[in-house]
C-alpha cells in the first residue's frame, strides 16, 4: 500500500511538472505571438441602467493560438504577470484599444469611453505616464475617452509610484475605475488619496440580487452606491445577466451595467453597430 501510495505521489508530481512546463512554454511564446499578431481584442458594452445607451465599452483580451485556439485572458494573464510580459503585453492593449476607440468617435454618434485593465506591474513601473500620454496624443483619443481599470490589490502592492502615476493621469483628465471593487482587501483610503472616478462592483454582489427580498447582497449594494455617490463617482455593476437583476440595480441606484444581459464581449466591427 506504501508503494502505490509513492507511485501515485509520482504521477502527480509529474503531472503538476508537465503543467508547470506547459506554462512556461505558454508565456514564453508571448512575445513571438505579440510579433505575428496573434491577440485581439474583444469588446464589452457598458450600459447606462437608465437609459441602455451604451456609455463604454471594456476591452478583453484573447489570444488565438495556433495550436491551442482561442485562450481566454485567465489562461495566461496571470502567466504574463508573473514573468513580467505583462508589460509588453499590456501595452499593446492599451495600444490598441486607443487606436480602436479613436476610430469610433470620427465613426458618428455619441462616443464611449474604452476601458483598459491594467495589472499591478504596468502601474507599478515608472514610464506608464509617458506611455499612456504618448499614445493619447499619437492616436488623437481625448483623455477622457480613456478608462484604466485597477484593481484594489494594485493599490495595497506597494509605495508612491502607482498613486503618483494615475494622479497626473486623471489630471490629463483620464478616467479610473477601481475593478472587482468589494473583493480586495478592505482599506478604503484610495478612494481619498487617488482620483478614482469609477467603481466596478464585482458580479458575485450582483448574483446575490432577487427582487424583491432584501437580501444581504441588496444592502451591501446599496451602501456601496451611497458611499460611491457620497465621493462623486459613478457606480457600474458587473456580471448582469437578467432583466430581474438590471431593474434591481437601477432601483438601488446604481448607474450602468455589464454583463451577457446587454451583451457579451464582441470583436470591434460588432461593438460598432452597437454603439451607433
Ligand atoms: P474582468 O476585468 O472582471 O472582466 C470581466 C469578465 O467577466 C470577462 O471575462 C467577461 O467576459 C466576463 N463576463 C462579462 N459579463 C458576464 C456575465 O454576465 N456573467 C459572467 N459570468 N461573466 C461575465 P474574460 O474576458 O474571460 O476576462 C477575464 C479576466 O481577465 C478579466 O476580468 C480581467 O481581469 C482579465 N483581463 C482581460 N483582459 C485583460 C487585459 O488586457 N489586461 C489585463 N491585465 N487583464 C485582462
Ligand atoms: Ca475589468
Ligand atoms: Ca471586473
Amino acid at each position: 500500500a506504501k508503494a502505490a501510495g509513492g507511485v501515485r505521489w509520482a504521477l502527480y508530481d509529474a503531472d503538476r511538472d508537465r503543467q508547470e512546463l506547459a506554462r512556461h512554454a505558454l508565456s514564453a511564446a508571448i512575445p513571438a505571438a505579440l510579433e505575428r499578431g496573434e491577440f485581439y481584442l474583444d469588446y464589452q458594452p457598458l450600459a447606462s441602467l437608465h437609459d441602455g445607451r451604451v456609455v463604454g465599452v471594456e476591452a478583453l483580451v484573447r489570444w488565438r493560438h495556433p495550436e491551442l485556439g482561442v485562450l481566454r485572458p485567465d489562461s495566461f494573464i496571470g502567466l504574463a504577470e508573473e514573468t513580467g510580459l505583462i508589460v509588453p503585453l499590456g501595452g499593446w492593449v492599451l495600444a490598441e484599444a486607443c487606436r480602436q476607440a479613436e476610430s469610433w468617435s470620427t465613426a458618428g454618434g455619441a462616443a464611449p469611453y474604452v476601458s483598459v485593465n491594467l495589472a499591478v506591474r504596468q502601474v507599478d513601473r515608472p514610464g506608464l505616464v509617458q506611455e499612456v500620454h504618448g499614445l493619447l496624443r499619437h492616436t488623437g483619443l481625448p483623455p477622457e475617452r480613456l478608462q484604466l481599470e485597477i484593481t484594489e490589490s494594485t493599490m495595497m502592492s506597494t509605495a508612491a509610484e502607482p498613486v503618483r502615476a494615475l494622479r497626473v493621469l486623471a489630471d490629463l483628465g483620464v478616467r479610473i475605475a477601481i475593478d472587482d471593487f468589494g473583493t480586495g482587501y478592505c482599506n478604503l483610503a484610495y478612494l481619498r488619496d487617488l482620483p478614482v472616478t469609477e467603481l466596478k462592483v464585482a458580479g458575485e454582489f450582483v448574483a446575490g440580487l432577487r427582487a424583491p427580498e432584501t437580501r444581504a447582497d441588496e444592502r451591501i449594494l446599496a451602501s456601496l452606491v451611497s458611499l460611491a455617490h457620497a465621493l462623486d463617482l459613478t457606480v457600474t455593476a458587473e456580471g448582469v445577466e437578467t432583466a430581474g437583476q438590471a431593474e434591481r440595480l437601477r432601483a438601488i441606484g446604481c448607474d450602468a451595467g455589464q454583463g451577457w444581459h446587454f451583451g457579451r464581449p464582441e470583436p470591434a466591427e460588432r461593438i460598432l453597430e452597437r454603439i451607433r
